[in-house]
């Protein structure tokens, strides 16, 4: 479970970005990054798919094979991220999930972060792919 103990995040182990669908899913690492229905779509946006049969270190595996715009590691932990910042706006500021928003967010992380690159193939390979987002 995600639930941080010092921070009152209600008394409920469900996924707050299926709630109110019923059954909501007890909120685990592999429902909230791979299994959610708000994650899936907004992992579709970018086309990373998951095989939900899988364990976690084989999707991300095969996920990696398939994607062919470079810097996936990168994609991957930015796109989750903003998962988790879409759940914690749920939760703590009762904001209904948005793909559009995360999209905005990851967008915006990547530009952040080609800053760090050089003028180079890594810089362009990340331009090329924040210009279709
Ligand atoms: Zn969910």
């Amino acid at each position: 479970m995600l639930r941080m103990r010092k921070y009152n995040a209600g008394d409920t182990w469900l996924c707050a970005l299926c709630h109110p669908a019923p059954p909501p899913p007890p909120e685990t690492l592999e429902h909230l990054f791979f299994g959610c229905r708000f994650a899936q779509d907004c992992w579709a946006e970018i086309g990373i798919t998951w095989d939900q049969n899988s364990s976690i270190i084989h999707n991300i595996d095969s996920a990696k094979r398939r994607w062919n715009h470079g810097l996936f590691w990168e994609i991957f932990m930015l796109g989750s991220w903003g998962v988790w910042k879409e759940r914690n706006a749920k939760i703590f500021e009762n904001i209904a999930p948005s793909k559009r928003y995360w999209k905005r967010r990851l967008k915006a992380d990547l530009e952040l972060l080609n800053f760090r690159f050089a003028k180079d193939s890594q810089n362009t390979q990340l331009a090329c792919f924040v210009f279709t987002l």
